[in-house]
């Protein structure tokens, strides 16, 4: 095994190792030390609770990136699923002069094992500060005995010292990589969507073959019939994948969607969310009037997140969707990184009004699994272009979330957009849309202020001079901003956003949730908001 500097990009494989353990027991020295090769005691970790190192290790002419993640949690409480997902090697970390960290051992190892099939991970026991030898409470013996009762493996070090720390990482790496559990490392920013056109039948259709494919996507031309049009419409609208946190419990009684288990999610309850989705087709489809510029179907676009990926779920859309007059003409997917079951879906009307160019799909390939669709539409018999982005952020559950994670999601899409309009020369007016996610209406969200420093402005907030608090009840029941169709005009071409509401218009948030839980206008916490855009002649 040697070491070198080579690019991370350039990388074959990925080893994500994680490092836990009580706070002050010696993870990020021992990180310095290994990395670095300097012992330094370090101060917290910045705001974010998490720290990442990476090398870049050539074993058997394979390139290897090892992540390693510094964790800076104070007790041994649950971190977030993304810090655990997809490691391949935890150290579980305790100070051999510190008997309360040793005690912690066993949570620090539960909770591990709660988010990480145990097979597909190696673990070791490490204690640390040997060199500390009078203040050492912890025998050898007794780290010797735990690990074997865990049946992990066991190795005591000094950072300060210099004594078996690169053995530690050595050890972990080796046995990752000789048992295969590794992941190769996917090489591609941008993903061919899988697209549908109308009436085609849901038996071709598989979404994981967005997951791991490297080339890019190609334009699609579709024929057009198109004349011109002055009113565009786009809708969007959450309506919450049945694999998480929503119970029947959680419907009828209101209680926290976080105490829901397993087996009492939507998702083991086919009644239930199959009630649910028709539901939202008949929704979506009852008052179907195509020149009613205030409905549902009438949009030109419909953009939806957290889409279910079961051929069932998909088959009730296509059905209810793409069947039949006045229906949707092609519809997008982009799923989550595998084993996410949710993502995206974009169903798109383009006889007479418009036509489709391409899709593309935006695999942020960060933690919090996020993607995004790209549409490229034309209107005016070409001679307007439009590029509309469909994305679902992640919640800013902590200050990780809220200023890196969510920030770098928000980036990705408003540059892929822009690389977009230098590789197509194109002069589009573009529209975000989707699930934002932002943090409580009486806070400043970074994610918003990005977009509106390049350029991009909210259509409810132009209008009705507030931002949307679209019926998003979080799970402590408070209500937050979510859903927002924001939109940046071109050079030379330009619209303005000649309504935005929140469907239905003569309903409010609680009715729509229902105060006992239990309307029928309970589909999503979410309601479909929609924007209707003047289109310049
Ligand atoms: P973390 O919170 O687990 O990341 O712990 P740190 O790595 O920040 O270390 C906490 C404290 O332990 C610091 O004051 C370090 O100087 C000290 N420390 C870390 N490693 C060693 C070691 O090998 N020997 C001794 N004597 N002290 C250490
Ligand atoms: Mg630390």
């Amino acid at each position: 095994m040697s070491r070198t500097s080579g690019n991370a990009r350039d990388c074959d494989y990925l080893c994500k190792i994680i490092i836990v353990g009580d706070k002050g027991a010696g993870k990020s020295c021992l990180v310095q030390r290994h990395v670095n090769e300097e012992f330094q005691a370090l101060g917290p970790l910045p705001i974010i609770g998490v720290d990442f190192k990476i090398k870049t290790l050539v074993l058997e002419e394979k390139v290897i990136e090892i992540q390693l993640w510094d964790t800076e949690y104070p007790h041994a409480g649950r971190l977030w699923v993304g810090f655990y997902r997809g490691a391949k090697g935890a150290l579980v970390v305790y100070d051999v002069t510190n008997e309360k960290s040793f005690q912690n051992v066993t949570t620090w190892l539960k909770n591990i094992e709660n988010y990480v099939d145990t097979d597909d991970i190696k673990l070791i026991l490490v204690g640390t500060k040997i060199d500390d030898v009078h203040r050492r409470v912890v025998s050898r013996k007794d780290g010797e005995l735990l690990a074997k009762q865990l049946d992990i493996s066991f190795i005591e070090t000094s950072a300060k010292n210099n004594i078996n720390v690169d053995e530690v990482f050595n050890n972990i790496i080796h046995s990752a990589v000789n048992t295969g559990i590794i992941n190769k490392k996917l090489q591609t920013q941008i993903i061919p969507p899988i697209s549908k056109e109308k009436d085609s039948t849901c038996s071709s259709y598989s979404c994981s073959i967005i997951l791991l494919s490297n080339s890019t996507s190609k334009h699609k031309l579709y024929p057009c019939n198109m004349t011109s049009t002055d009113v565009f419409k786009v809708v969007t609208f959450n309506i919450l994948a049945p694999c998480y946190f929503r119970s029947l419990k959680s419907i009828t009684s209101g209680v926290n969607f976080h105490d829901a288990k397993t087996h009492e999610l939507e998702s083991g309850n086919p009644e239930m969310y199959r009630k649910r989705f028709d539901l939202m087709i008949n929704m979506i489809k009852t008052d179907e009037k195509p020149t009613d510029h205030n409905n549902l179907f009438s949009a030109d676009v419909f953009c939806l997140q957290e889409f279910w990926f079961t051929d069932e779920i998909v088959h009730i859309f296509e059905n209810g969707l793409m069947k039949g007059n006045n229906a949707y003409d092609h519809s997008f997917y982009m799923r989550r990184p595998f084993p996410k079951k949710d993502g995206l879906a974009c169903f798109v009307r383009s006889s007479e009004k418009l036509k489709v160019i391409s899709h593309k799909g935006i695999d942020f390939r960060d933690v919090g699994e996020r993607v995004a669709q790209l549409l490229h539409i034309q209107i005016k018999d070409g001679e307007q272009n439009i590029i509309i982005v469909n994305t679902h952020l992640t919640f800013p559950h902590t200050k990780f979330d809220e200023n890196i994670l969510r920030m770098q999601q928000i980036k990705s899409i408003t540059n892929a957009v822009d690389e977009y309009i230098k590789e197509t020369k194109i002069d589009p007016i573009v529209m975000v849309t989707g699930d934002l996610n932002t943090s409580t209406h009486t806070k400043k969200d970074l994610t918003l202020e990005h977009l509106e420093k390049e350029g991009y402005t909210s259509s409810y907030k132009k209008l009705h001079g507030n931002h949307s608090f679209i019926s998003h009840f979080n799970h402590n029941n408070e209500t937050v901003g979510a859903d927002y169709i924001f939109y940046r005009n071109g050079l030379h071409s330009s619209t303005n956003v000649s309504d935005v509401y929140v469907y239905p218009k003569q309903i409010t948030d609680k009715e729509w949730v229902g105060e006992e839980k239990v309307s029928t206008h309970w589909m999503s916490d979410h309601r479909p908001l929609v924007a209707s855009f003047d289109i310049a002649q």
